[in-house]
């Protein structure tokens, strides 16, 4: 008898490919990040806390030993029971975050998630939960889906009682006639000895990042119609003429996100509008101040005036072009205590050094503006300076995504880890100590937490320093493409 967990169940509902994978493919199974499981543990051990002297269930998940103390705390009318964990003589088990005994022979479940909201899989991983436990002949008053609250400030110690929320799902739940018939179908999906793989855009990345694209995209070109065209429609165009664009015909052709993409794809040649280049170029006003932002998150706020999953600034990089002729000067914030507070030096540190006037350049400018509108709010005393920041900001994503300058190896994107080695092939991130933005994040926060060694901490601060520092550097270089263009009325030597 083939067991069958709540995560096979959502996997199964997702993708049938993806559960037969899980199962049957071992040599496929993705790494788990660690750090999400980290914030998911430490989230849930705090969500117990809410519920005072329960019994908590110790053997593992999988242990026969975890359903015989389950039944136990049951007999023994515990008021809540951690990871409650049972399983159906037909081999569907469950273990549940909180079971809560009403006293009146009725149980509710409460599923923690370490969200900010119920998401649609959560309504499954409950509706899976409440079929278990009620073919084990436990009755089910409610379900809940216990989340943080997104709106919760720290201020001090953790305020328990308003940090989660708690979400009344019961009605929005699968019944249970509904999850018998799914249980049947994952199981007539894993009698199968092999599977065909069904791909689509809006399946294996919109619905969830599923872990197993390498492995069933592993055919698709570098750029497809899955970068060329938009969700369902990437997916009929697939479905009439397969992933390659060179088979897809000029008027199916004409329905592309960026017009003008596919075609310098298919003749490999760039994009040059000369028009929105200027429209870009006229934004700017010397001096011009980089600026990039490294920043860290956790589910549990760590600092006062701080919410669940806000993003805090850790590291800025600022690169500082006086006029045109002037030598480029360099500015950057690291923090580098463990434990405290990021903002206030960087904010102090961003503010003597940005000055009051010129354009602020950054890429992508949602971020950075939104990080400083969040310390604007969270440090009153610098409201206006912060703010006056955001006024002086101009995105240099602007010209690239509305195709001012294209370049067929973007493959269809116009993101700087994109862009840079389009027209700067010689500055890479590949040989960097740190590659990308969630790699800068995920170590800071080791550092944070007291993690680090002194070495690990000395090698880390270096290579976030030249990681950051290239960023900026990068969108100097970028703009420099640009005025390349429009300054001399014709391409630089490169381009
Ligand atoms: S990549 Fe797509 S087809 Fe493959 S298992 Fe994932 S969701 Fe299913």
């Amino acid at each position: 008898m083939m067991k069958i967990s709540k995560s096979d169940y959502v996997l199964g509902i997702k993708c049938p490919n993806a559960i037969w994978f899980k199962k049957f493919r071992k040599d496929l199974q993705p790494e788990m990040n660690q750090a999400v499981l980290d914030n998911g543990t430490a989230v849930g051990e705090l969500a117990c806390d809410c519920f005072p002297n329960g019994i908590r269930i110790t053997a593992k998940t999988w242990e026969y030993e975890a359903i015989e103390q389950t039944k136990k705390a049951i007999a023994d009318n515990a008021p809540y029971i951690y990871e409650a964990t049972l399983s159906t003589d037909t081999g569907e088990y469950c273990a549940v975050d909180i079971l809560r005994n009403n006293n009146d022979g009725t149980w509710d479940i409460i599923e923690v998630k370490s969200t900010s909201k119920p998401h649609d899989y959560h309504y499954l991983d409950a509706s899976f939960q409440r079929y278990v436990l009620t073919q084990c002949g436990i009755k089910i008053r409610k379900c809940f889906i216990m989340t943080l609250n997104p709106e919760y400030v720290r201020n001090g110690n953790i305020n328990l009682d308003e940090l989660f929320a708690l979400h009344d799902v019961t009605d929005n739940l699968q019944d249970l006639e509904t999850v018998q018939n799914e249980i049947n179908r994952i199981r007539a999906i894993l009698e199968e000895s092999e599977l065909g793989i069904a791909i689509s855009k809006n399946k294996c990345s919109k619905f969830f990042d599923c872990p197993y694209k390498n492995h069933c995209w592993k055919d698709v070109p570098e750029y497809s119609v899955f970068d060329a065209f938009k969700g369902a429609l990437a997916d009929d165009v697939y479905s009439e003429y397969g992933a390659n664009l060179r088979n897809v015909p000029a008027e199916v052709r004409s329905k592309q996100i960026h017009p003008g993409d596919i075609e310098a794809f298919l003749d490999n040649v760039d994009v040059i509008n000369k028009d929105t280049l200027h429209d870009f170029t006229k934004k700017l006003h010397w001096p011009l101040y980089f600026l990039d932002y490294e920043s860290v998150m956790s589910a549990v706020p760590m600092f006062d005036n701080s919410r669940p999953y806000q993003q805090i600034c850790f590291q800025f990089s600022l690169h500082v072009q006086k006029h045109p002729e002037a030598e480029l000067e360099h500015y950057e914030y690291l923090h580098n205590e463990s434990g405290t507070d990021p903002r206030p030096g960087l904010i102090r540190k961003l503010i003597e050094t940005i000055g009051d006037t010129g354009s602020v350049v950054v890429y992508n400018q949602g971020f950075e503006q939104g990080r400083n509108t969040e310390m604007a709010r969270d440090f009153p005393e610098y409201t206006d300076q912060m703010l006056a920041i955001n006024d002086r900001m101009v995105d240099l994503l602007i010209p690239f995504r509305e195709r001012g300058l294209y370049r067929p190896c973007q493959n269809g994107s116009a993101s700087i880890k994109q862009t840079l080695p389009a027209f700067v092939p010689e500055m890479s991130y590949a040989n960097l100590g740190i590659h990308n933005g969630g790699e800068a994040s995920d170590q800071f926060m080791t550092f944070m937490t007291g993690k680090q060694t002194a070495e690990q901490t000395k090698q880390m601060m270096s290579n976030l320093h030249e990681y950051c520092g290239q960023d900026t550097m990068a969108m100097v270089r970028l703009l420099d493409v640009i005025l390349g263009i429009t300054n001399k009325g014709e391409t630089n030597a490169e381009y």
